[in-house]
């Protein structure tokens, strides 16, 4: 059976395909796959039915943004905690609020997240839950059309927040539930990763169950070496540096992904090399929070996978890949030269890159044939991006933002046009965001 079809025609095609070609043309895709790049004439169109064109004249087409770093729980908590280090954000904040969510507010606050990512272009994210109600977030995703990697938050650790503590048994069977409902669903738009939190949420006997599942074939997600301050309670409780600590227990490998990595201890960078693992660089979060800037170009030399990711509304506050795209330029340039980590780069962390970084670079990430029809069409001609250059990759990290974003397509389907969501209504999903902040806000006692 042959579903809907979609032509995006005559566009730029940044297509970051192994040569990196960049040519005007048009895509074609049929259902969530892309079936043609290049030349389209009526021939190849034969036999397609519901065929949707998006004109493509003037603009740029990418492969749809990849973010390995996003807390869709924490969108409603935008603007509510601010100028706070990592540790008493966390435990004046955000956790009090977390624990405050139901399942309306987490609902309210997934879609008002994936809103964002769509309208800034973003179409795949990795994503950590809160501790409970995750089959929330994966319906929002399922509903809207975003490819989603997510877990619950596991937090067993005695020393953990009151409110959300969780025995290790029910942890783990929330997890192993949820990855047994999810995983792969939609086609493989929907997938399950173990998200311990962060070392100090977790205890030794729940990181190495987790570590179990790793090496019997799960992806895990969790924080690492975020702050100076968590590094060190790390090492005093366990004995050892923090990234260490976590390849011990059995959570470094080829499918996982540490978010932050700002200060790896002497080491860590050659281990987590070694055992392939991959690092969500968040740049607008690193600099908010106060935690520091990660050493990218290294990681970048050693060969370590690194994508990019807006971590969450409260610590910075868009979830837009243009400003991490910006950023992550930017950041290294002080220490290293204005060479460093050129816009090409850039780019890649940001689709192909990113998708690497979370295993799924044979379905998405670049505009090829066979790959998941994820793009997003971005307007070049806008007065902050004019005159064009020469280089395409410096004007979409230097020159373009968010709001140059006119269409947005994921699996296939068309989830933003114009300023207008496709999947969801944006009227619905403010004023909803709005009344249930208000609710969050009184259980939270805040
Ligand atoms: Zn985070």
């Amino acid at each position: 059976m042959r579903g809907m079809s979609l032509l995006v025609k005559n566009a730029l095609l940044v297509t970051m395909d192994a040569s990196r070609r960049v040519f005007r043309g048009d895509l074609l895709a049929e259902g969530e796959k892309i079936l043609r790049v290049g030349v389209i004439a009526g021939r190849d169109m034969v036999g397609l039915s519901k065929l949707s064109v998006l004109d493509g004249t003037g603009l740029w087409c990418l492969p749809g943004l990849v973010q390995t770093h996003v807390h869709l729980c924490q969108t409603l908590f935008r603007n509510q905690a601010e100028e706070l280090p990592l540790l008493d954000w966390l435990q004046q904040r955000i956790w009090p609020l977390e624990a405050a969510l139901d399942e309306d507010a987490l609902d309210a606050s997934a879609r008002l997240g994936i809103a964002e990512l769509f309208a800034s272009g973003t179409t795949c994210i990795l994503d950590m839950g809160t501790v409970r109600h995750t089959d929330v977030l994966f319906e929002a995703a399922k509903q809207t059309g975003l490819r989603f990697i997510g877990g619950k938050a596991m937090m067993d650790d005695p020393a953990s927040f009151p409110a959300l503590r969780e025995l290790s048994d029910d942890s783990l069977a929330e997890s192993d539930r949820l990855a047994s409902r999810w995983d792969g669903k939609e086609n493989g738009r929907l997938r399950y990763a173990y998200a311990p939190r962060f070392a100090l949420s977790c205890s030794d006997r729940l990181l190495r169950a987790v570590g179990e599942r790793v090496a019997g074939g799960g992806r895990l997600h969790t924080h690492a070496s975020e702050s100076a301050a968590e590094c060190e309670i790390v090492r005093t409780s366990r004995g050892m540096s923090n990234i260490r600590y976590l390849e011990r227990t059995g959570l470094c490998g080829a499918r996982s992904v540490l978010a932050h990595c700002v200060h790896p201890a002497e080491g860590e960078l050659g281990l987590l090399a070694e055992t392939d693992t991959a690092v969500a660089h968040c740049p607008s979060s690193n600099l908010k929070l106060g935690s520091g800037i990660a050493p990218v170009p290294d990681m970048i030399a050693r060969g370590i996978r690194v994508g990019l990711g807006a971590d969450g509304a409260p610590c910075n506050n868009w979830l837009d890949a243009f400003t991490e795209m910006r950023l992550a330029a930017l950041l290294p340039k002080p220490r290293s030269g204005p060479a460093a980590l050129p816009a090409a780069k850039i780019v890649e962390m940001a689709t192909i890159g990113g998708a690497a970084a979370l295993g799924l670079e044979h379905e998405t990430g670049s505009l090829e044939v066979g790959k998941q029809a994820d793009l997003v069409l971005v307007d070049p001609r806008g007065l902050h991006a004019t005159p064009g250059g020469d280089d395409i990759y410096t004007t979409v990290v230097h020159a373009l933002r968010a709001s140059d974003v006119r269409a947005t397509v994921a699996a296939g389907t068309l989830v933003y046009r114009d300023g207008e969501l496709k999947t969801m209504n944006a009227d619905a999903v403010r004023r909803r965001a709005e009344e249930q902040w208000g609710k969050v806000r009184k259980r939270a006692g805040l």
